[in-house]
């Protein structure tokens, strides 16, 4: 066991996010991509993102078939990226803050199917299990049309194996629609910060849901040894997975072609700035490796946790990885922000995102609900509490000392901040129910 008093004695970064107040952890380890750049191709090669990218493509007839939603996008599940002028605007006249550049919303909260970021990596990481079984069996080849995995015979063979997953409700409805559409058999084990309607909802589909009164960890450990006892079961798990991972690196491709089909151009002139709400990692780690493989030096990449709930931040700045627990630094864990609800962080992505990640910004949670409400009055747009943590990056970027200093150091002056795009990622709530808004929209916490 690690002594966090050490942490908290001799780092200030750490000693404010230790006391609750909302904060920016600088990465003191962030690197030039020339120097990163062997070891990224050897932890996950640009080849793997290309065929992970190529695996979507193969199964895109069977989701536009099974998921008539994406029709419009010919069966990927691809998000907006929108312009948020008028947020941009209220964000400054009610925080008193200066927020440079164009702000623009990137809205996986709006993704089809699981109506989340998950719909990036969990549904990445069911289809690939899927392809492996039927090609082992010689019931598919790469080269057929996966339209033909909606069928009587493909659900009937699919039904002979179970997929389980631990989550907070995100991760588990992505894995458990996707999983029932094919027709897997499903466990969800769900944690006690897990909310009804996501429960119901993944009940509705025909997937079993097991529900823990302990944390994430508590739950993910229950469901990965129960999976390891029946051989015909998969555990699709959080904490490691590179597939998972890899679903999520494909958004970065999915966002250069928007950005160009939007003539916003990426450059040393024109940077980009990406704030990226986290739970334990896998979807901001995912789409941060994507980003700078692609942007390199350009993009500047931002996670953001509750400020009772910052286990990567506390994993990556004690290098402790995922041996670190909020708990341990005096923090219960427990926020509004169920879908960022995670007391230790992935082993993968904190190492992983070492040297890649700018920093880390923490936010309270009553102002979840302000940048909730903000939102849907400024732009009409309505995103999950977990989600609205990603403005607080925009808000605090030049408010406070140490990111502020991280700017002058990367030569993010003023011109060049004028020029850039400052990127929300919205990571939920398309499928949250009407009374859950209305509940939502009247949460005022102090
Ligand atoms: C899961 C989730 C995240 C963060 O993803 P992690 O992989 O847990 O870091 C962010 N926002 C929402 C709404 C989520 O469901």
């Amino acid at each position: 066991m690690y002594d966090p008093n050490r942490f908290i004695e001799s780092d200030p970064a750490i000693r404010r996010v230790a006391a609750g107040e909302p904060t920016v952890w600088i990465n003191p380890d962030y690197l030039p991509v020339e120097v990163t750049d062997g070891l990224c191709q050897l932890v996950v090669p640009d080849s793997a993102i290309d065929d992970a990218e190529a695996r979507l493509a193969r199964f895109a007839s069977f989701i536009r078939r099974r998921f008539p939603e994406t029709e419009p996008t010919n069966g990927l599940i691809e998000s907006p990226l929108a312009d948020i002028p008028r947020m941009q605007q209220a964000l400054e006249k009610e925080y008193g803050c200066t927020i440079p550049g164009r702000l623009m919303l990137k809205m996986d909260s709006h993704l089809a199917i699981a109506g989340s970021v998950k719909a990036r990596g969990g549904i990445y990481e069911v289809l690939k299990h899927a392809e492996d079984l039927a090609i082992a069996a010689g019931k598919l080849t790469m080269e057929d049309d996966y339209a033909r995995l909606d069928s009587e015979e493909m659900r009937d063979f699919f039904r002979q194996y179970t997929v389980q997953v631990g989550s907070t409700g995100n991760l588990g409805m992505s894995i458990g629609i996707m999983s029932a559409a094919l027709g897997f058999r499903v466990k969800v084990h769900m944690s006690a910060d897990a909310k009804q309607w996501k429960k119901d909802l993944l009940r509705s589909h025909g997937v079993e849901v097991l529900e823990y009164s302990g944390d994430y960890s508590k739950a993910v450990a229950e469901g990965r040894a129960l999976s390891d006892t029946d051989p015909m079961s998969y555990f699709v798990d959080d904490e490691k997975s590179v597939d998972l991972f890899l679903g999520y690196a494909v958004a970065a491709r999915r966002l250069k072609k928007q950005l160009d089909e939007q003539g916003i151009a990426v450059d040393e002139a024109h940077p980009l700035i990406v704030y990226l709400p986290t739970g334990v990692g896998g979807a901001p780690g995912g789409v941060t490796y994507g980003l700078k493989r692609l942007f390199k030096n350009n993009v500047h990449c931002f996670l953001v946790e509750p400020t009772l709930c910052p286990s990567v931040l506390l994993g990556m700045a004690t290098k402790q990885y995922e041996k670190a627990n909020v708990r341990d630094f005096g923090l219960s864990g427990r926020t509004h922000a169920d879908g960022l609800a995670c007391a230790s962080p992935s082993s993968f992505v904190t190492r992983v995102l070492g040297n890649l990640a700018s920093g880390d910004f923490t936010v309270t949670d009553a102002k979840l609900y302000d940048y909730l409400r903000l939102l849907d009055s400024s732009e009409g747009k309505r995103i999950e509490p977990s989600s609205c943590a990603a403005f607080v990056g925009p808000c605090q970027l030049l408010t406070l000392e140490d990111s502020r200093r991280y700017c002058a150091e990367q030569g993010l002056t003023e011109e060049a901040l004028a020029n850039s795009v400052q990127i929300a990622w919205a990571t939920g709530g398309r499928l949250v129910p009407a009374e859950v808004w209305e509940q939502y929209l009247a949460t005022h916490l102090d």
